[in-house]
């Protein structure tokens, strides 16, 4: 079997001084060869690692053909946000790892032509789906928060006949992809004809709208929502608990990230968004937040990013992909080393961090992570003057605790059952603030609460015309 394409990148050397996008994406010729490899199995496996359960082969078939017009609406018909997950979802471990040819090392990358469908069309794709042909039926869902879980079950419901409001807290739509995923990974423009395609087919976008606070979810039900989903997402940061945590320069990721990538804080002096730029840079975690962030330091200067994670490389979170970039980009990788404290000079900028070593026991049970151990004796300084904290965040207690009986677990996530359905009949929720943490998760949860929300609204219709209140 041929290997399979991969798509051509830009040189480390110059990609690391711009937000360009670092991939150049497929050309038709190489779209056709990657295509034409699918085997068109009937049993297709790859489809079983798709969480949206998208007809994978289908859609490769149209392109193989060279009709990404057709392979496009087989996408659309399962995921809202195709070009967006073309390329940041992790389909090295979801579709492509199920592919019949991934243990030949050929898997058919079918991320790259997910993202070939979405751009080659994205200007002749206006609309989500024919307009025209939607019967409404004039019931009002409310969303909460612009990200993919919102933005997908908004664009479900929206093609099923609902009449659709989004509510955005901050003053742009797409959530993390907007404000966390940089430019360099997911260029605004991609997102804007995402969005723009949903707007274009009805959607309702009102931002700078805080839910909980500009209006609560009482308003929201008074103003004749039928039903409301919650998809806040998960943005507090965790901070590490230790000493000088609080010096200046010592930033969350989601601070550092918000400031660049949604307040263009590296495009100077169009926009004049203060943030440093660190010269000697340390960023603490091992996730995709992590390279977000030590790549984004890179680009703004930094003359050396060191990545302090506590455990050994294969065990970081981040896309295998994402640390493969990092590193060619000049990021160091320390491993196995943990923070203890953040020391600050006379005026308390951040001037170096205090790690220790530590010892994995090496029990590795599948899915259970190493328990660690602090070697004795290792403390280290390393010196720095910025801190990048990416250790991971936190569900927003503001609108659980603003609003009566939205139950939480114990660690502030909003408690559902199967269908999505919060402890407040008709309100549903779903993405990072139900403990998702993927894109491709948000969407869909989006997707299975669109369905359940459009039963629970026939359901409780039935009961009202059969009560006769
Ligand atoms: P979010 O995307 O967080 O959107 C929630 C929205 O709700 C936000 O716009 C917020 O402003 C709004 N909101 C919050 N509270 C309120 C309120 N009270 N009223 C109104 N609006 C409100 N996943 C991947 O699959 N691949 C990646 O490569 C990847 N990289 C990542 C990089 C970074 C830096 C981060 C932080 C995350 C990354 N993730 C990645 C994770 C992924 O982005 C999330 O899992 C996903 O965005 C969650 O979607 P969501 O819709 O639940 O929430
Ligand atoms: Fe094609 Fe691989 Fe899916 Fe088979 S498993 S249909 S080869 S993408």
């Amino acid at each position: 079997m041929s290997q399979n394409i991969r798509m051509l990148e830009r040189e480390p050397k110059i990609r690391k001084h711009d937000f360009e996008q670092i991939s150049f994406g497929y050309s038709k010729e190489e779209m056709l060869i990657e295509a034409r490899r699918c085997l068109q199995c009937k049993k297709p496996m790859c489809c079983v690692g798709c969480p949206v359960e998208v007809d994978i082969p289908k859609f490769i078939k149209f392109l193989s053909d060279d009709k990404p017009q057709e392979a496009i609406k087989i996408l659309r018909e399962n995921n809202s946000l195709p070009a967006v997950c073309g390329r940041v979802c992790p389909q090295e471990t979801q579709c492509e790892k199920f592919c019949i040819l991934y243990k030949q090392n050929a898997s058919i990358c079918i991320g790259n032509l997910e993202r070939y469908a979405a751009d080659s069309t994205s200007k002749i794709h206006n609309s989500f789906f024919n307009i025209s042909s939607i019967k409404k039926n004039g019931l009002k869902i409310a969303v909460v928060g612009s990200g993919p879980a919102g933005l997908t079950c908004g664009g479900d419901l929206l093609r099923m006949g609902y009449d659709v409001t989004i509510y955005e807290s901050l003053h742009d739509s797409g959530g993390v992809l907007r404000y966390g995923i940089p430019e360099f990974r997911l260029p605004k423009k991609i997102l804007d004809i995402e969005i723009n395609i949903l707007k274009k087919s009805g959607m309702k976008i009102n931002l700078n709208t805080f839910i909980g606070r500009t209006k609560t979810i009482r308003d929201l039900f008074n103003e004749g929502y039928k039903s409301i989903f919650i998809a806040v997402g998960a943005g507090l940061p965790i901070f590490p608990n230790i000493p000088g945590e609080n010096l200046n320069h010592v930033y969350s990721a989601s601070e550092f990230l918000v400031r660049i990538n949604l307040m263009h804080a590296y495009d100077f002096p169009i926009y004049d968004t203060p943030v440093y730029k660190g010269k000697n840079v340390v960023v603490i975690g091992g996730g995709n937040t992590a390279m977000d962030s030590a790549r984004t330091s890179i680009r703004l200067g930094a003359k050396t990013v060191k990545l302090i994670y506590r455990r050994t490389e294969d065990e970081m979170p981040s896309r295998k992909e994402e640390k493969k970039h990092a590193k060619e980009e000049g990021v160091e990788f320390i491993v196995l080393t943990s923070p203890v404290r953040f020391i600050g000079d006379v005026k308390r900028f951040v001037k170096a961090v205090e790690c220790v070593k530590m010892e994995s026991n090496g029990h590795s049970n599948f899915g259970v992570k190493n328990s660690l151990k602090k070697i004795d004796g290792s403390n280290h300084i390393i010196e720095t003057d910025m801190v990048i904290l990416a250790l991971g965040l936190h569900p927003n207690p503001v609108l659980s605790s603003l609003t009566n009986n939205l139950n939480i677990d114990t660690r502030g996530y909003l408690i559902v059952d199967n269908n999505y359905m919060t402890s407040i009949p008709g309100i549903f929720a779903g993405g990072d603030i139900v403990g998702g943490s993927t894109v491709i998760e948000a969407i869909g949860m989006g997707k299975k609460a669109a369905k359940a929300i459009v039963e629970y609204i026939k359901k409780t219709n039935r009961y009202m015309q059969k009560t006769k209140f």
